[in-house]
């Protein structure tokens, strides 16, 4: 079985030459081309009626093959997006829901994996951060040549991308270089459209007021010389070739600059065209469809079945001139409620009616009202309330979806979360408890204010910084992450009233969200008020036990505040759970400040020879001065190698210093 699977798309592939069909009469392709437009509004390209661009190379892709007018991103966010066109599922049963904290579980079964495993090449080409390795989104290519990998200078874009003309170059190289018969599957991520806009010349100067369009324009000509390649080949007329937008770009409207925090069509309608061997020439298919339907298609043209995890239609039919039956198709935007606090946005695509579902209900007839500018809910409510009812059901159908954990909540490495922020996402934390929270819709003219107080304080620039966030606060007093930073901001200003008393509205609105805590405890130890701090780290393990960045805090606050023999238990009971060697020390500076020295001396020793090697904070740390006064101290601590001079303990205390 695994044989015939193996080779049947490659047969198929020889016997599409002569027309003949195989697997339950479909006819495969021996190639599919996929290529992921990023932040490309559909109504920014001229074969979508957009005239002040030049996009010669998309229009007559449309005009060869099928235009979609109506197609839906699920999410206005990079990977999930993303995530939904290689697994053909919805963010609520794929689990990925934003950039930077959520990893595409390895339970999640890709096109490519599907591909793979049917015997084809799979190679993806992402050009940007947010679809890196560690994101899960390349399980199934074989080859995934991500920025993290050895990428030559030239390659990389001003802004840090790897840009069209780069894309385009090695996807060439590749094709070129592949061995001839095998079934290929190749992704291709086109990112140039996302801020900054830079466009090259002499698209920087035909575009000087429309830098955004620009950047389209200049993704075009790389994009039609590949097909020039592909057409010099031959290439055009076997494969499956699709075009699909991840999510569009605000550009003011609805006062959204970018994307990711509404559900307007400006950021959720996605170009979408597709040729294949099969398809009608300029049909335009005017019955919306989601990128939950790529995954589906492509297994389509590949000859697999979709599998009953695909929550996507295939669109061959709509490829050959069908309209497809009208259906109901799912989206969300769930970044706002994840950085802020605000409400989650979900929302419901039938027709021409779009629902939305936040603090309260919106719902507007995009055929008569394209731009949503009407919003009908309050003079159609059966309407609403038969869309409300449908979403409700859907979302709890998928509540117990087994890939939903897996995907949630995963630490990025600090370089990562670096570059996803200077691309302007915020990163948050998953909190169960913003339903309710404010309409997203009425705080995005904050946005650009928070991006601004964010950049001043990734630079240390608190001083800078406090006073947006309280701009931010004055207007929006609940917002999760302008009030975490804004306690951040005031400790490290020394306003330590300020940051208890913001502290204390964090942890009472957000109890469930883990760095309040922290940051309300650090702005009582800032000040030398370590009991304090010890009771706001104790709150908020009451409410997180397994939070090891409340409990170590919670046992460095103990040893400050002089409670020694309860400072020794907890270090006990973190060390018996498994936790770190810097307990170990905490342990031991807790009973040499008992005056019990041979104990201290030989958790000091033990903690060692588990692997802690922070010299200079032995040396150096004011809280481990009881252990300097032990008499075997230095003999101890000898065997570790001098620390580099950049080797210094954090002056803030953090939990690296130890
Ligand atoms: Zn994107």
């Amino acid at each position: 079985m695994i044989v015939r699977r193996l080779w049947l798309p490659l047969l198929c592939g020889l016997l599409l030459l002569v027309s003949a069909g195989c697997d339950r009469g479909r006819e495969t392709v021996p190639g599919v081309l996929l290529i992921t437009l990023d932040t490309t509004r559909a109504d920014h390209l001229g074969c979508y009626g957009y005239e002040p661009i030049e996009t010669p190379n998309l229009d007559r892709l449309a005009s060869l093959g099928v235009l979609f007018e109506q197609a839906q991103t699920t999410v206005p966010v990079t990977l999930p997006a993303h995530s939904t066109m290689f697994t053909g599922q919805y963010p609520a049963v794929h689990g990925v829901r934003y950039n930077g904290m959520f990893k595409l579980g390895d339970g999640s079964v890709t096109v490519a994996e599907r591909l793979g495993d049917a015997g084809w090449s799979t190679v993806g080409m992402p050009a940007s951060y947010p679809l890196t390795t560690s994101t899960g989104v390349g399980q199934g290519f074989q080859v995934y040549r991500d920025l993290f990998e050895e990428v030559p200078e030239e390659e990389i874009g001003r802004d840090g991308e790897r840009n069209a003309g780069a894309i385009t170059d090695q996807a060439i190289e590749w094709l070129s270089g592949r061995s001839g018969n095998e079934p290929f599957f190749l992704w291709l991520h086109y990112w140039d459209a996302h801020t900054p806009y830079q466009p090259p010349y002499p698209f920087s100067s035909t575009y000087r007021d429309r830098p955004y369009d620009g950047e389209i324009a200049y993704m075009d000509q790389e994009i039609g010389r590949l097909m020039a390649y592909l057409e010099d080949q031959g290439l055009d007329r076997e494969i499956l070739i699709l075009v699909a937008g991840d999510h569009g770009e605000g550009l003011f409207d609805h006062g959204e600059k970018m994307h990711a925090n509404l559900v307007y069509q400006s950021t959720m309608q996605v170009p979408l065209i597709a040729r294949a061997p099969d398809s009608s020439k300029g049909f335009r298919v005017s019955e919306p469809v989601s990128l939950v339907d790529i995954a589906p298609t492509i297994l389509d043209y590949a000859g697999l079945d979709p599998g009953p995890q695909i929550q996507g239609v295939s669109l061959r039919e709509a490829l050959k001139g069908v309209e497809p039956e009208p259906r109901t198709i799912y989206f969300e935007a769930l970044s706002g409620s994840l950085s802020f606090g605000w409400s989650p946005l979900e929302g419901l695509r039938r027709g021409r009616w779009k629902y939305i579902r936040s603090s309260g209900d919106e719902l507007y007839d995009l055929e008569e009202d394209p731009r949503e500018v009407t919003d009908l809910h309050s003079t159609n409510a059966i309407r609403t309330g038969e869309f409300g009812e449908e979403l409700q059901a859907m979302l709890e159908a998928w509540a117990d979806s087994p890939d939903v954990a897996e995907a949630t909540e995963v630490p990025l490495d600090p370089e990562e979360l670096e570059m996803l922020a200077s691309l302007g996402y915020v990163g948050g934390t998953l909190s169960r408890d913003s339903r309710g929270g404010v309409n997203p819709r009425d705080m995005i003219h904050l946005d650009s204010t928070i991006h601004s107080a964010r950049a001043a304080q990734q630079a240390g620039q608190y001083a800078e910084s406090l006073p947006l966030w309280e701009l931010v606060l004055k207007e929006d007093p609940e917002n999760r992450h302008a009030l975490n930073l804004a306690v951040i901001a005031a400790t490290h200003l020394s306003r330590f009233d300020q940051a208890q008393e913001l502290g204390e509205r964090l942890t009472a609105r957000w109890p469930d969200f883990v760095p309040g805590h922290v940051a309300y405890g650090e702005a009582f130890a800032a000040a030398d008020q370590f009991r304090k701090a010890a009771d706001c780290f104790r709150n908020g393990l009451a409410l997180h036990p397994d939070e090891d960045a409340l409990a170590y805090r919670y046992s460095v606050a103990l040893v400050a505040s002089g409670q020694l023999e309860l400072a020794e238990r907890v270090s006990r009971t973190a060390l018996d759970g498994g936790s770190g060697s810097y307990y170990r020390i905490l342990l031991a500076v807790s009973l040499a400040a008992q005056g019990r020295p041979q104990e201290g001396e030989a958790e000091l020793r033990q903690a060692i020879a588990d692997g802690y090697e922070r010299k200079s904070v032995l040396r150096e740390e004011p809280l481990l001065e009881p252990l300097r006064r032990l008499s075997r101290f230095e003999d101890i601590i000898s065997v570790l190698p001098d620390p580099p001079e950049d080797d210094k303990p954090d002056a803030a205390g953090g939990q690296e210093a130890y």
